[in-house]
């Protein structure tokens, strides 16, 4: 039984009972914690806000013998309030805690994990940057430091030089034209410059990039494969976020449509 003080992002939350809330919390020094925020749900609670998806506050928790603790207190220190305002990047916050979830094993800090996170909801709630870079750069970032690092170096199988025309999401290799087959993903240089970037840039330089959004979302629908295999989940938040990229997207083209009619 023991008083915890420690830093951490609330990456689900579920209501239950009257006025609680369940949480689960990726900490600083501790990894994953279940915590119960008690009474968190009504108004003139401390912990409403606090208590919220996606706040990053500093956690005062007790844990008795459970798997459970209790939230004793919490002081936000940032909520990344305009994530939760748009509900395009909702959806995405959604899935990258998604994927931190799937990746971390309880009980198990990652310091650069926690770190990748809050950078990249720093960049979805206050930076304008495509959706798509966001999501394709923290794919191969987090998969990286999971433990599932691509091998982007010479072709995996005769060991060419230069290589890089296919990628193979099963052993997340490069190939050159010779070894690739027709069922590996192609690639071009570009392509395969913004995955080494992605995985390698200093943490500050993340998405200091540029590239054609043709070029990301080629490498955005590799990335969520991969992520996808290798995590061995289908991740309904990520189908949720595409179906509404899918509806901005007729929304817009039936604007344009309308303002050609006009001309
Ligand atoms: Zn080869």
């Amino acid at each position: 039984m023991a008083n915890i003080k420690t830093k951490g992002i609330v990456i689900r939350q579920r209501d239950y009972g009257e006025a609680d809330r369940m949480l689960t919390i990726f900490t600083e020094e501790h990894g994953i914690i279940k915590a119960a925020a008690h009474g968190a749900r009504r108004t003139r609670s401390k912990q409403s806000a606090a208590s919220q998806f996606l706040c990053f506050g500093e956690f005062m928790l007790y844990r008795g013998g459970g798997d459970v603790a209790n939230v004793n207190s919490v002081s936000p220190i940032d909520s990344f309030y305009p994530i939760q305002e748009d509900i395009s990047k909702l959806a995405l916050g959604t899935y990258f805690a998604d994927v931190l979830y799937h990746i971390l094993d309880s009980a198990n800090p990652d310091a650069a994990l926690l770190r990748l996170f809050l950078n990249t909801l720093y960049a979805l709630a206050y930076k304008n940057i495509p959706l798509e870079k966001i999501k394709t750069v923290f794919e191969w970032r987090a998969m990286s430091l999971g433990g599932f690092m691509p091998q982007l170096g010479v072709c995996a199988q005769c060991g060419k030089a230069n290589a890089g025309a296919r990628f193979r999401i099963r052993s997340g290799a490069v190939l050159c034209s010779q070894c690739g087959s027709r069922s590996d993903s192609r690639l071009d240089e570009l392509m395969l410059l913004i995955m080494r970037y992605a995985i390698c840039a200093d943490d500050k330089k993340l998405f200091s990039f540029r590239a054609p959004d043709e070029v990301i979302k080629r490498v955005s629908e590799l990335s969520e494969r991969y992520a996808s295999y290798h995590l061995e989940h289908e991740f309904e938040s990520l189908r949720y976020y595409k179906r509404l990229q899918d509806i901005n997207g007729f929304v817009k083209g039936a604007d344009g449509d309308e303002k050609a009619g006009q001309v």
